[in-house]
């Protein structure tokens, strides 16, 4: 052979030529050093051949061979082709994204070694400690086996106690003899016995040996993570990787340890956005050496090189951080679904409220639907009542029906929880005498008032700025908050019920490390208490004590522009409430609403989010919104706006392309973003196959514009939020 085709991380759809000398010995999916736009950069084989159709005085030799085994097997190279030709993005692009930051930087695999942290005969022994965390660290690694520190970390312990322990001699590091994962005897937990309708879904899983995709639609508590760990445990069995693929916010010590104490001794890897290069790229050898046993880790998890994959599980799969919002714009679970296909095994989907798209292809039989409709440790269902707040007095955000509620349900030494989407004190503070609003100067939007840090801070584009005492275009010193936000609730409920403890848990309240470790540890003490959160309090984890959620603002979702706003305000109301009530009794879910007569919001009360999602389809065909069509994003933003729009309505073809609707330029629900205006042209086909073709055309079209480089421009396919 004597050219080697290479893909470079550059944002054009196309590869490069080189010349090989005669002793060079590339490989296909192997890394090389090549010189291009005379700089010396990384670029990854794609193909070996004996022409090119670059002259012979123009074709640049290779500079030098970096791998002689590939970083990117022929399985795997085929796959990141497929999503950089589905996501119509760059394959140099995709396949830079898709390798580990040291791997990028030139690095050799084999190079890393990451200590695991271990007990010492004296740990062993030690069941009294004054420090509790260090304790409970000791007793972490005697239930799930060894860690490295930053697995550790992810659990919820710090550096410190690490330090401390290592100190006493308590722990000790020690490096892994990495063994493939095989030799290691599977080992089990105790299992309880499953329920009819998990029994079900097990067996169906488990009898499948080819490809096939599961729906677990089970009702929160139902016991989806039980059928996970019992099919995996067919998996692991017969010597095959697995790959948990969780939320952003769902790696939680709960989750991950449920799967340690379950597959005792087995290796388990996490991957998630926090770790560094080395330990990134020691998890991604691991994984192709077949030295990890199971990945749980967040959506990039998905393009890990698994050597002997079997099963992947993608846990709430509605959740909207699988999707990737930029760069190569991808959606781990439909990744997931071409790999499991492509090695020829079952995916799992889980969750209590499936998104449209995937509820869809289940009733068509594409997806198998595995129902769970009962709750694994209580029978009772939630009770749902919906709070009329016109012509209520509004109290501090709250109905009287409301506080009363609260100071019942705390009066009987329960806990409640109190959701708001919203962080911070105020959305915005407004002039009384002239009606100034806090807008934020770059983008269109207030900025939220943060009362606590005294500072006005958007939530967009993250610029602060002082609040001012008297109003910028008045004078006046009638400058007042309107809204809420999760500070202010903190602030009200406070006064309101003195005598209980209130815990606030926003990214805010969460912001310094292990602070919400500690209070998770001290609302699981239990007791009265008063849980006041955004969609972080929504997911992962389990309050047993609470009885009551009350959920403010449910009429934000209800008159949206964009078409996925009520599916994703009744995945919320669901997911939410499904944190209550979870020992023994029912709870009971106060929604807050201006519209209680409103069909979805009474659909989703009534009749649970099941029905409602099957109505919600029956919209979205009458509309023929995905998922009965397909839909795909053009964005451009730039500082000067009519750059932006000339760029778009350029991209508009004069006459219609057969099977593709176009709608656009229109401005961004968010026009102004950090300064930039930001413009976007729908493409909408019923035709999948006719949306591909025409987005590669337009691609192509794209990269030889002239207005291409003065604005920022991405495609977007299958958009999660149209803005
Ligand atoms: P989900 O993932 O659907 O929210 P979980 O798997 O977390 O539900 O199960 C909820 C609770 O019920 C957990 O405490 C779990 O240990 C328990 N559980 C699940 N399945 C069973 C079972 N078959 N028998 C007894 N308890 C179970
Ligand atoms: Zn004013
Ligand atoms: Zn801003």
């Amino acid at each position: 052979m004597r050219f080697a085709e290479v893909a470079l991380k550059v944002p054009l759809h196309r590869t490069f030529d080189y010349r090989l000398e005669p002793e060079q010995q590339p490989c296909v999916g192997g890394r090389v050093r090549v010189k291009f736009a005379n700089r010396a950069c990384i670029a990854i084989v794609v193909a070996l051949k004996s022409h090119s159709d670059v002259p012979e005085d123009k074709i640049k030799a290779l500079e030098s061979v970096l791998d002689t085994t590939p970083v990117l097997s022929p399985d795997h190279l085929a796959f990141l082709r497929f999503s950089a030709q589905y996501y119509c993005h760059p394959l140099g692009e995709t396949l830079f994204t898709a390798l580990p930051g040291a791997l990028r930087e030139g690095e050799q695999v084999d190079k890393t070694q990451v200590p695991v942290l271990t007990l010492t005969e004296a740990g062993r022994e030690t069941t009294q400690l004054r420090a509790k965390k260090q304790l409970a660290l000791l007793e972490q690694l005697r239930s799930a086996g060894d860690a490295t520190a930053s697995e550790l970390k992810t659990l919820g312990f710090s550096q410190a106690q690490i330090k401390a322990l290592l100190e006493k001699a308590l722990i000790r590091e020690e490096l892994r003899t990495d063994t493939h994962w095989q030799s290691a005897p599977l080992q089990l937990g105790n299992k309880p016995r499953l329920h009819p309708e998990q029994a079900t879904a097990c067996s169906a899983i488990n009898s499948q040996t080819g490809f096939r995709t599961f729906l677990l639609e089970g009702v929160t508590g139902s016991g989806k993570t039980e059928v996970y760990l019992q099919s995996l445990e067919a998996i692991l069995a017969a010597g095959k990787q697995a790959l948990v693929l969780v939320p952003e916010i769902g790696l939680t010590p709960q989750t991950v340890n449920r799967f340690k104490r379950r597959f005792e001794g087995l290796p388990i890897d996490l991957w998630h956005s926090n770790l560094t290069d080395n330990e990134r790229l020691h998890t991604w050898r691991r994984a192709e050496q077949g030295e990890s046993a199971l990945v749980i880790g967040t959506r990039s998890a998905i393009f890990l090189p698994f050597q002997t994959l079997g099963m992947i599980v993608v846990d709430e799969e509605h959740d909207g951080s699988f999707k990737q919002q930029d760069g190569l714009r991808y959606h781990a679970r439909d990744l997931a679904a071409y790999r499991a296909a492509q090695g020829q095994f079952p995916l799992i989907l889980g969750t209590a409220t499936p998104a449209l798209e995937t509820l869809h292809k289940a009733l068509q039989n594409r997806y198998q639907l595995l129902p769970l409709t009962k709750r694994a440790q209580t029978q009772q269902d939630n009770r749902f009542v919906l709070v009329d707040m016109k012509g209520q007095p509004d109290q501090g955000g709250f109905a009287k029906a409301s506080l009363d509620a609260i100071a019942a349900t705390l009066a009987r030494g329960q806990q409640v929880m109190v959701f708001l989407n919203r962080r911070g004190f105020a959305p915005t503070l407004i002039c009384h005498e002239c009606g100034w609003l806090s807008n934020c100067d770059r983008c269109s939007t207030s900025a939220t008032y943060h009362k606590s840090l005294r500072r006005l801070i958007c939530h967009h584009c993250s610029e602060q700025a002082f609040v001012p005492v008297q109003c910028p275009d008045c004078g006046s010193t009638q400058i007042m908050p309107t809204g809420y936000g999760t500070e202010q609730l903190e602030e009200f409920l406070s006064e309101q019920f003195a005598d209980f403890p209130v815990h606030r848990i926003d990214r805010d309240s969460t912001r310094r490390k292990g602070s919400l470790e500690s209070a998770l540890d001290e609302i699981n003490q239990g007791g009265a208490r008063l849980l006041i959160g955004t969609q972080m309090l929504a997911k992962g984890h389990h309050f047993a004590d609470v009885n009551l959620v009350v959920i403010l603002d449910v009429d934000s979702g209800l008159y949206s522009c964009d078409f996925r706003a009520t599916e994703h305000m009744a995945q919320l109301i669901t997911q939410v409430a499904g944190r209550a009530g979870r020992s023994g009794e029912a709870g009971t879910v106060l929604l807050q609403t201006h519209f209680p007569e409103h069909p979805l919001l009474q659909d989703l009360v009534n009749n649970g989010y099941q029905d409602f999602a099957r109505y919600a389809l029956r919209e979205r065909e009458e509309t023929q919104m995905p998922p009965y069509s397909h839909l795909a994003l053009i964005r451009a933003e730039a500082t000067n706006s009519q750059l932006v729009m000339a760029f778009l309505s350029d991209l508009v073809p004069a006459t219609p392309y057969p099977g593709i609707q176009l709608l656009g330029p229109i401005p961004a629900p968010m026009e102004r973003l950090a300064g930039k205006y930001r413009y976007q042209l729908h493409i909408q086909a019923a035709q999948r196959k006719v949306l591909h073709q025409y987005l590669a055309q337009l691609a192509d079209y794209i990269g030889q514009h002239k207005l291409a480089n003065r604005v920022r421009w991405s495609i977007d396919v299958d958009p999660m939020d149209t803005y």
